[in-house]
């Protein structure tokens, strides 16, 4: 094993390997051992745990995975890194890697095959040109994942944690918050890689709720009405469901909206889950009427 955490050992093994960062791949790398650790510490690791890491890179990350956790399962898209995670990762025998996009595998199948039934950790600093993709598609596939520790672009942090009322509350922050509880564990500088991103970033922890936090009669019908309220962010409540195809005339989305209390010039951003979810349920049985 060599390793990869110091600036100088990441320079060497670049070098060494005449690797090319690549821009379009989001590559920036780790090199701040501060920071590592408080992912680790963070992110409540056993040796019980599996953990699945998303883009490993040159393994700076990956070394202290293998170090505190049962064993670790990571997706890596760029086939040139392969040859030097087979030397930092030399001697974990915890330690898989599978080369491919995380975007196009079966999570659900591989988390299967390499974890059984026992819920799973993500731990990543992801790629931020699909930090949204991914984050959706390990929500949404209903995975069996116990919690998500991601590296993303402090704006998307914010964005993930953010309370109703506030300009970056959107439907981002309440997919998130329909499935898991958001928490802020570290902020990271970008001299914490290299190279340095034009971006700050932070560590974001996202704890699987075991049920979401609204009893809903129609899960789609909840991101629609999320959808449309958040589609013109600058329309009253009252015109951007009327143009959202609810089967609802104008008049009728007004009276629905009067019969739960709900203001119809407010706009989606101030919105609570409660209320987007009294809303979706009473479309639901205005439908089955
Ligand atoms: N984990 C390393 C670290 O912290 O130093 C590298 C993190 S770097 C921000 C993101 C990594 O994701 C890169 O290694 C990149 O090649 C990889 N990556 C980019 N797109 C990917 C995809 N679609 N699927 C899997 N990995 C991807």
């Amino acid at each position: 094993m060599k390793t990869v955490i110091t600036p100088g050992t990441t320079k060497d093994l670049l070098k060494q390997y005449n690797f090319k960062m690549s821009k379009s791949l989001g590559q920036n790398f780790l090199i701040n051992e501060g920071i590592l650790d408080e992912i680790i510490s963070g992110s409540e690791l056993t040796k019980e745990d599996g953990v699945l890491e998303i883009g490993p890179g040159m393994g700076a990350l990956t070394q202290k995975l293998c170090e505190s956790s049962g064993k670790v399962l990571a997706v890596e898209l760029d086939k040139r890194l392969i040859p030097i995670l087979n030397v930092t990762l030399f001697g974990f025998d915890n330690f898989k890697l599978i080369n491919d996009d995380i975007l196009k595998i079966n999570l659900k199948e591989v988390l299967q095959e390499n974890f059984g039934d026992k819920p799973a950790k993500v731990v990543a600093n992801l790629p931020y040109y699909i930090t949204t993709p991914i984050i959706m598609k390990l929500l949404e596939d209903k995975l069996n994942l116990r919690s998500i520790t991601i590296m993303v672009q402090k704006e998307v942090g914010d964005r993930l944690k953010a309370a109703p009322g506030g300009k970056d509350y959107g439907a981002l922050s309440v997919a998130v918050q329909y499935y898991s509880k958001p928490t802020q564990i570290a902020f990271v500088p970008p001299d914490s890689f290299i190279p340095r991103p034009e971006v700050d970033s932070v560590v974001i922890k996202l704890d699987i709720l075991d049920k979401p936090p609204v009893e809903l009669e129609d899960e789609k019908m909840f991101f629609r009405v999320v959808k449309a309220s958040f589609g013109q962010r600058r329309k009253t409540l009252l015109n951007a469901l009327s143009s959202g195809d609810f089967g609802l005339s104008k008049e009728g989305i007004k009276q629905l909206l009067d019969s739960l209390g709900i203001d119809e010039k407010r706009r989606g951003e101030t919105l609570s889950l409660q209320e987007f979810a009294d809303i979706a349920n009473r479309i639901k049985q205005n439908l089955n009427k």
